[in-house]
């Protein structure tokens, strides 16, 4: 990785798991910041991020952890950033940028907003790149390369703040994009909230039919289910916490959703072949953009290879991506 010129001074990192050390990694891969101090909840996860020496310092508190820094990122699952800024709130330094990385964006804002000082920007943020581990040894430098950061900036924010940011996740190989929250919860309760319930719904169903799971679906499972079970194997804390938070949004997608599901019931109840066909050709035309936009590989099932052929494996971006 090619480093630039740091844009920070010290980097704080509230979190320490797939996200947190993912850009605790390629903040220092790129030189984005001159220093890192992180912390997160657990004096295991503490330790475990020391023995890693991915950061130069780590501090027991959250409060320790934001003096002197003028980025502070919280890694937290959606749920507790209301809770964090009210604990950091009082130690901001002057000036300092404030961002989170949660999955939803218009609870946190409205969590988070009210316990941060005037002199501070906050510009929340979402990395939208993950994979289905959780933990500050599943996170890895390449995580953002190639893929969308977007920024939803409150009314009023100040654009150079705003912009500085976007010039950190870029050094760290994102694209930046910028909308409303209320544009990006919408977007995403369709792109990742739904798809993951989906998810966790097939496989919890497959495992109701508990003589079949531990038999045949296991043993003939096929990429369709296997890509589910990936999907479903994603943190539950986090997963609660975006479905708590973004449920006005993920309603009315599932709406359109159970709507859409009804047709192709009853096209397959008619035995209407070509209803089937144009819905199949049309999602195949989506897939086809994803690709050609670099968004995933077109190498069959993730790239993962046959344990008896000698595969070269995808990147890793491309080979686990499962976020949103
Ligand atoms: P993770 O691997 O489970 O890490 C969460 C981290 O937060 C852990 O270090 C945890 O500490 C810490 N933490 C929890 N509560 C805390 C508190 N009150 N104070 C300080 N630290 C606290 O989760 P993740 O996958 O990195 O996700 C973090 C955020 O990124 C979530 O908001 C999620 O929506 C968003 N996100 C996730 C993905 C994805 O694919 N995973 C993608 C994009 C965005 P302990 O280990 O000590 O509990």
């Amino acid at each position: 990785m090619t480093k630039s010129a740091p844009l920070f001074n010290r980097l704080a990192l509230i979190g320490v798991g797939l996200i947190g050390s993912s850009i605790a990694r390629a903040a220092r891969a790129r030189g984005a910041v001159r220093e890192i101090v992180a912390t997160a909840q657990s004096a295991a996860t503490r330790r475990r991020v020391a023995e890693l020496g991915i950061v130069d310092q780590v501090v027991e508190t959250n409060a320790a952890a934001v003096a002197g820094a003028d980025l502070v990122i919280a890694c937290v699952p959606v749920g507790v950033c209301g809770a964090v800024a009210a604990e950091i709130g009082p130690h901001l330094s002057l000036g300092a940028t404030v961002s989170d990385v949660g999955s939803v964006k218009g609870a946190v804002i409205r969590d988070m907003a009210p316990h941060l000082p005037a002199g501070v920007q906050f510009v929340p943020a979402h990395p939208v790149a993950g994979t289905e581990s959780s933990g500050p040894d599943a996170g890895f430098a390449a995580l953002f390369v190639g893929r969308w950061c977007i920024l939803t900036p409150p009314d009023g924010a100040n654009p150079a703040a705003v912009e500085r940011l976007a010039a950190f996740w870029r050094a760290l190989g994102a694209n930046v994009e910028t909308m409303p929250a209320a544009h990006h919860d919408l977007v995403l309760a369709i792109t990742s909230h739904l798809p993951h319930l989906i998810a966790y719904t097939i496989v919890g169903t497959a495992d109701e039919l508990a003589e079949v799971t531990r038999s045949e679906v296991l043993k003939f499972s096929a990429g369709g289910f296997r890509d589910f079970t990936r999907i479903a194997a994603s943190d539950p804390t986090m997963w609660r916490d975006v479905f708590l938070a973004n449920k006005e949004a993920v309603l009315e997608m599932l709406g359109t959703f159970n709507e859409d599901l009804s047709q192709l019931t009853r096209a397959i109840r008619r035995g209407d072949g070509d209803a089937l066909f144009a819905h199949f050709k049309r999602t195949r035309a989506i897939r086809r953009g994803i690709v050609q936009i670099g968004q995933d590989s077109p190498a069959p099932d993730f790239g993962r290879p046959h344990p008896d052929l000698p595969v070269e494996p995808l990147p890793r971006p491309y080979a686990v991506s499962s976020d949103d």
